[in-house]
């Protein structure tokens, strides 16, 4: 389980700055999230403007 970042995101980087363990990066066309490294703590949802990133 982890957060997922949907097509709405616009790569804005603000939630890359938020995360507390830098588990967001740029991907082609939307920023992504490594499940491996997200601890769901959903600072990444509350930062967004567009309400990309969604609990999976
Ligand atoms: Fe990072 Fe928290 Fe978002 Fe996971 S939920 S990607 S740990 S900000
Ligand atoms: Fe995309 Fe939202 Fe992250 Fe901005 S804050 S890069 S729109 S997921």
């Amino acid at each position: 389980m982890a957060y997922v970042i949907g097509d709405e995101c616009i790569s804005c980087g603000a939630c890359a700055a938020e995360c507390p363990v830098e588990a967001i990066s740029e991907g082609d066309g939307k920023y992504v999230i490594d499940a491996d490294t997200c601890i769901e703590c959903g600072a990444c949802a509350g930062t967004c403007p567009v309400e990309a990133p969604q609990a999976e």
